[in-house]
């Protein structure tokens, strides 16, 4: 850690975005490319992780550090802090290296007190500076001391109904005097006595450190365990010039991007409000022009900001989003970052910026999110139901897909009837950030207020969730229940659709399909086939999952769970009547029955796989599972079978377990009942024999043995599958390979690979219940306690979606290593869920995996995933 801890813009560049955040880094690099920016500094990274590892606030010397960049800036724009003459006003933004938009705090007009106000109205106009004043007072109310920003709101509100208004424009210099007074009197009963602090210096640290404070706030911990961002990386805080787009009309602010955001399609594209300042075009309060239109309001304006965007995008060599403010006239760019974007637009972006030279294939194979591929599998409406659907309203198509649900009007009631198994759509006057989780919850999300860049619309395009905003005509009731659209009165809990790609509105529940890939999809992820060294296949039990995840890339079957293919109607009474026999012969009459279905269900996927790998694993759940529990189902199920109540009933009992994911599972039945292994090894077999008989294709067989712990128990069951084995290829005259091998899913297994690589071909990381094994932790219980870890900080991620790489990544590790010890050319896959995951991915690449295995929609973002972790890990 250096003991330099404060930047100014102009000492900085893109290179240093760990310590200075991205738009630090951003602000720095656009000064250098000497654009017109605010000046300003940025107090590092390492004063957030510092902050929260010892507890420390602001030491004496960051303290020292900044005000010394406060002189400096003093100089830059000869104006000083709380000055009457000429007052330094200045933003603190938060700013971390991946950009976390709206989850943080902000301040703005910092420096604002009685006597600045005065002097800085007679020099700008009193209206505005009051207005700016009240701003500043409200937001550090909420940002720094907490206090309940509802009294600040309700207070405006009460004042703006008093005289009859409609908006804050309509505020007169003399009401804004009122609102300032209130506000301050507001301030001293919220805190109890302390008055509003007139010592901008005392303002600035207070600032810095809760904007440092709001990197642990809740909206920033879900983003941050939804998006795989680590706590550690703390945010950095800029301090930079304000200016003021709402210092008269020739003034305004905006956002724009490069491309359009949505479709990727080239082109500047976004919105900007006169007299206006930056909150309120993204907070959605008004609604925003569209930039084109500044070309008539502004020409020269218009034409620099077009000739700098370009500049921009040039430089980054990706789409732009940018912030500018124009202030009397005069362009200044407040931040620019690469944009969030859809997975279609990434698409596009990337395969426009490869063929307009501007990128490498691998640089724009880095430039799409793994995860963000989930989008290109979304849903539509189903045509037919669509075109007997009525449009009921139009608004603006924020964010695409097609979505339909129930109604609710918060976040809390989404969230709450989204776990009760309900689809629902979130309908708001506008969001704010602390409407993250019930936007996450929802399929659809709905507002009233807000643009195309409101936070509604940028939030639900990064989740990929469906949005249509600023919808006018909808009036939302009083009491937040209901909502009339198109003169019908629309209740919490009825049914609705939204069509986040034209903006439509339908007051009905309209059927929704599965998204289709096309178009530049094959084109991308050819580039990243080429780039990847991981294999990837997918975990699929019957041909119609195979095969579309065949479609998907997958390139072999990694874990097929035998168990799935029991459950079907005509199946399960064979089964059944396997679990209640009583004698070995009766056991393998009823196995005699399943094999058929085994194998023709075996044959099938070969099929379908050609000459594409499969891994087989043999039954692994407890037996119970496959049984009837209440005393109805059980004599309805005894009386099927020509057996007694009692008598089932008891088998029922026999069969019970305290803990059965620790019980009679996994190889451990095959050890009570060969019969069942030998029965499966026998359909795999044939299965592969005959199809490699009928169709020419040259199949391995691949036969996994699930939950092995040690040596010993592992070498009875492989002895007992090759023995089967080789008795079907004397039977059917072939001389077809195989392998046999096991999954590491139980610590002891990992630590004795070497001696388990001796009996077995491959080794398959079952991640789910390695996981569950080296925590402790029920998988299937862990969902109930793990939010509280989220919540104070003890977790940042679910270890069963995310692998933990520090702890049951060891086990993997030293599995691999060990294996290799022994088996020299051991194949090494991961089939748990982790297998689907990006980062857990990278962390497969870094340990030498043969391949990763996941469900069918996540093979494509496994690919991207792969081959980020080869080009990142060169
Ligand atoms: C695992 O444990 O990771 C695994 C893939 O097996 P299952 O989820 O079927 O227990
Ligand atoms: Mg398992």
């Amino acid at each position: 850690m250096s003991n330099k801890y404060v930047y100014m813009f102009t000492e900085a560049d893109k290179s240093m975005k760990d310590l200075l955040g991205g738009k630090g880094a951003n602000l720095a690099e656009m000064t250098k490319l000497g654009l017109p920016i605010p000046q300003g500094f940025t107090v590092s990274t390492e004063v957030c992780t510092k902050y929260y590892e010892d507890g420390e606030t602001l030491t004496d010397e960051v303290v020292s550090q900044i005000d010394e960049a406060i002189i400096k800036l003093e100089k830059i724009n000869d104006k000083k802090l709380g000055d009457l003459e000429n007052p330094l006003l200045v933003s603190v933004r938060s700013g971390a290296k991946v950009s976390m938009p709206g989850m943080m705090d902000t301040v703005l007009n910092l420096g604002m007190n009685d006597a600045v106000v005065e002097e800085f109205g007679a020099k700008t106009g009193m209206r505005f500076a009051l207005d700016s004043y009240r701003r500043f007072i409200q937001m550090f109310a909420d940002v720094v001391k907490g206090l309940r920003k509802q009294r600040f709101e309700r207070a405006l509100d009460d004042i703006k109904e008093a005289k009859g208004y409609d908006n804050d424009l309509q505020l007169t210099e003399e009401d804004l005097r009122e609102v300032v007074k209130i506000f301050k009197e507001l301030y001293l009963d919220e805190t109890g006595g302390i008055p509003f602090p007139q010592d901008p210096r005392e303002q600035l640290y207070e600032a810095i450190k809760a904007v440092f404070g709001s990197w642990n706030n809740e909206r920033a911990i879900i983003y941050r365990r939804m998006n795989d961002i680590p706590g550690s990386i703390g945010t950095a805080v800029n301090v930079q010039t304000m200016v003021y787009g709402n210092l008269n009309d020739n003034s305004g602010t905006g956002v724009a991007f490069t491309r359009n955001p949505s479709t990727g399609e080239k082109g500047i594209y976004g919105e900007y409000l006169l007299n206006a300042q930056g909150e309120d075009v993204v907070a959605g309060i008004r609604t925003p022009q569209p930039i084109t239109t500044l070309q008539e309001a502004m020409p020269e304006v218009y034409n620099q900001f077009i000739e700098i965007a370009n500049r921009l995008e040039n430089h980054y060599k990706d789409m732009q989003d940018m912030e500018f403010t124009i202030e009397n006239g005069k362009l200044y760019f407040l931040q620019t970052r690469n944009g969030k974007r859809t997975a279609p637009a990434a698409l596009q972006i990337a395969v426009d910026l490869v063929d307009e030279g501007l990128l490498t294939e691998e640089e724009a194979l880095l430039k799409v999110e793994p995860k963000n591929l989930d989008q290109l599998l979304h849903p539509s409406f189903d045509k037919e139901a669509l075109a007997a659907a009525k449009i009921r309203g139009n608004a603006l198509p924020a964010s695409p897909g097609a979505a339909a649900g129930r109604v609710y009007f918060n976040a809390a009631d989404a969230a709450a009837h989204k776990e009760m198994g309900e689809r629902v759509i979130l309908v708001r006057l506008e969001t704010s950030p602390e409407d993250i989780e019930g936007m996450a919850a929802a399929q659809g999300i709905l507002t009233v207020r807000g643009g195309m860049t409101s936070h509604a619309a940028v939030v639900a395009r990064g989740m990929g969730t469906c949005c249509v905003s600023g919808c006018g005509d909808l009036k939302i009731a009083d009491d937040e229940k209901s909502f009339t659209l198109d003169g019908e009165t629309v209740n919490e809990g009825d049914y609705i659709s939204l069509d986040g790609s034209t903006g439509n509105i339908y007051l009905e529940d309209i059927k929704t399909v599965e998204a289709k890939i096309s178009g530049n999809f094959g084109k991308f992820m050819a580039w990243a086939d080429k780039a990847r060294t991981l294999k990837v296949r997918t975990n699929a039990d019957n041909p119609r999952d195979v095969a579309n995840a065949v479609k998907f890339g997958a390139e072999g079957v990694g874990l097929c769970r035998t168990e799935h293919m029991f459950f079907e109607e005509d199946r399960i009474p064979k089964i059944r009547k396997m679990i209640v026999s009583k004698t070995v012969e009766e056991r393998e009459a009823a196995l005699a029955e399943l094999i058929p279905f085994q194998k023709s269900d075996f044959k099938g996927m070969y099929v379908e796989l050609e000459e594409r790998p499969m891994t087989v694993r043999l039954l692994d759940p407890p037996l119970h599972e496959f049984l009837p529990h209440e005393d109805e189902d059980i004599k309805s199920l005894a009386s099927e079978m020509g057996i007694s109540f009692d008598e089932l009933k008891a088998t029922v009992e026999e069969l019970h377990e305290f803990n059965p994911m620790l019980g009679h599972r996994g190889l451990r039945l095959a050890i009570t009942y060969p019969e069942i292994a030998k029965m499966q090894a026998r359909a795999i077999m044939e299965a592969a024999i005959e199809v490699k008989a009928e169709k020419g294709f040259n199949i391995k067989p691949e036969i996994m043995i699930p939950l092995a712990g040690a040596q010993k128990e592992l070498a009875y069951v492989v002895d007992i599958v090759k023995e089967t084995c080789e008795l079907v290829k004397k039977e059917k005259g072939s001389d077809i390979e195989y392998l046999v091998g096991t999954m590491i899913e139980i610590p002891r297994a990992a630590l004795t690979a070497d001696k388990i690589a001796e009996v077995a071909q491959f080794f398959s990381f079952g991640t789910n219940d390695l996981t569950q094994m080296t925590f402790g932790f029920s998988r299937d219980d862990a969902g109930g306690f793990l939010g509280d870890y989220y919540k104070k900080g003890i977790f940042e991620s679910d270890p069963f979606a995310r692998l933990d790489q520090e702890g049951v990544g060891q086990l993997v590790r030293m599995a691999c290593e060990k294996g290799r010890t022994t088996r020299g050319d051991l194949k090494l896959g991961i089939c748990g869920e982790h297998g689907g995951d990006p980062s857990s991915i990278d962390f497969c690449h870094r340990v030498g995996l043969d391949y990763v295995s996941c469900s069918p929609f996540r093979v494509p973002i496994a690919r991207l995933a792969a081959a980020h972790a080869a080009i990142l890990n060169r």
